[in-house]
């Protein structure tokens, strides 16, 4: 057992660390108040190699499992909503991975990057309306029509939805069979029939776009079903067999490989916070001496820093189970991302709180950093669902 990160792994916390020092950070209050999508930070970090398929293949590669984790941190702790803007494009491109062929992930990847001269984002449409955590209840549509699907529905909350190039977009294909009657379409945004709808305007993470996206008719060639024709019709035939298709398992083992990614993110929040309310403290004066001198303060520092340091070893802990092939018995991904998440929220909060008034004006951070906190208990699966998950690979 070694909990000490490798000589590569602590050049690499440098090298983001500096980025999101430099050119994250000085720019997260603009965005935030202005709602504008950071192309120029994209840009920056595509050029430095930050935005690119490259960080995956090198984050695939680490038997350790925690070079995302390690990014994802020091870029969050530069700004959350930035911090998504760069990296929501990992969620589309982790779909492909999970569920298309060599083929095509090896032709759609580069074209949700684009190149440092043109950065594209790419968008994963999963939600709907009356569909965020029950995903059985989708209503978008996907018919065949000779050689070509045609997709019909309405996605809400979409990252990256009015900025992509490329969708991914998941969709009923037979709606009698359920979750398992559903199959994810690789469209781009030249495509007949698909358009971005109403922009959100949010609580947090207010640089990165969450928006509708529209598919009317909406047609595309017969190949771009994710993993392809022929894996699609044995899928549906199994599954209107009756015949278990191991699918369920295999997306809930992708789901827990990728939950300590969204986690790091959250400890990321709550580092940035911690540092903050600890610096403060040590300077604020009350009553003749620093407020750090005072009991309350003291424990509010001691609580936060506790939590921040387990949230990140379970984090690193899932992420070392998914890159050594580990089974998930007890759900560990879901349990990352479940503590991050909540102590963001809390320590966030607390962070606030050491700063008095000060915690709650725009001049200093962290009022930000709490309403960034709070989608990480939300979205990529709420706690509540999270506790579900969890509680059921304990009894079941
Ligand atoms: C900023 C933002 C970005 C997003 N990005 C994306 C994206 O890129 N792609 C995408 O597809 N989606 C995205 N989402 C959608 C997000 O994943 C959903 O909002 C989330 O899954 C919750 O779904 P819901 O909003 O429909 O809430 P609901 O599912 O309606 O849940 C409402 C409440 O009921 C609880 N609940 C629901 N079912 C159960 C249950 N069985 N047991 C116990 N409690 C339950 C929930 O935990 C929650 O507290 C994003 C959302 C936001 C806000």
């Amino acid at each position: 057992m070694d909990f000490s990160l490798s000589e590569e792994h602590i050049e690499l916390q440098k090298w983001v660390h500096e980025f999101a020092e430099r050119e994250i950070r000085p720019v997260a209050a603009y965005y935030d108040e202005t709602e504008e999508f950071p192309w120029p930070v994209l840009k920056k970090a595509a050029e430095a190699g930050l935005y690119s398929i490259d960080i995956y293949l090198q984050a695939h590669q680490d038997p350790t499992g925690l070079t995302l984790p390690i990014i994802l941190e020091e870029a969050f702790w530069g700004c959350a909503g930035i911090g998504l803007a760069l990296f929501g494009t990992g969620l589309p491109l982790s779909a492909v991975a999970a569920a298309g062929t060599p083929e095509q992930l090896f032709e759609w990847a580069p074209k949700m990057f684009g190149t440092p001269e043109d950065p594209k984002v790419a968008a994963f449409g999963v939600t709907e309306p009356q569909a965020g955590s029950d995903v059985r209840s989708l209503r978008t549509r996907a018919k065949r029509v000779g050689d070509e699907w045609v997709l019909n529905g309405q996605k809400v909350f979409i990252s990256n939805g009015r900025y992509a190039d490329v969708y991914v977009i998941v969709a009923t294909v037979d709606p009698e069979l359920g979750h398992r009657g559903q199959a994810s379409f690789l469209i781009t945004k030249d495509d007949p029939g698909i358009r971005p709808g109403k922009k959100e305007k949010k609580l947090g993470i207010r640089a990165s776009d969450t928006s509708e996206v529209l598919l009317e008719d909406c047609r595309i060639p017969g190949d771009r079903v994710l993993g392809g024709m022929d894996r699609l019709e044995q899928k549906l035939d199994k599954a209107r067999r009756g015949e278990s298709s191991g699918r369920s398992s295999a997306a809930l083992r992708t789901f827990e490989m990728t939950r300590p990614s969204v986690a790091a993110q959250a400890v990321g929040i709550a580092r940035a916070a911690l540092e903050f309310a600890t610096d403060y403290a040590k300077e604020r004066k009350t009553f003749g001496v620093p407020i750090s001198r005072h009991q309350s303060i003291q424990n509010h520092l001691a609580d936060m820093a506790v939590e921040v340091e387990c949230a990140r070893l379970l984090v690193h802990k899932a992420a070392w189970m998914a890159a050594s092939g580990q089974p998930f018995n007890k759900a560990e991904g879901s349990m990352s991302k479940l503590k991050a998440a909540e102590v963001a929220v809390r320590v966030t909060e607390q962070a606030v709180q050491v700063l008095g008034g000060y915690g709650y004006i725009k001049d200093f951070p962290v009022e930000k950093w709490y309403r960034d906190s709070k989608i990480y208990t939300i979205f990529e699966g709420t706690s509540e669902i999270q506790r579900m998950v969890i509680a059921r690979a304990l009894t079941e």
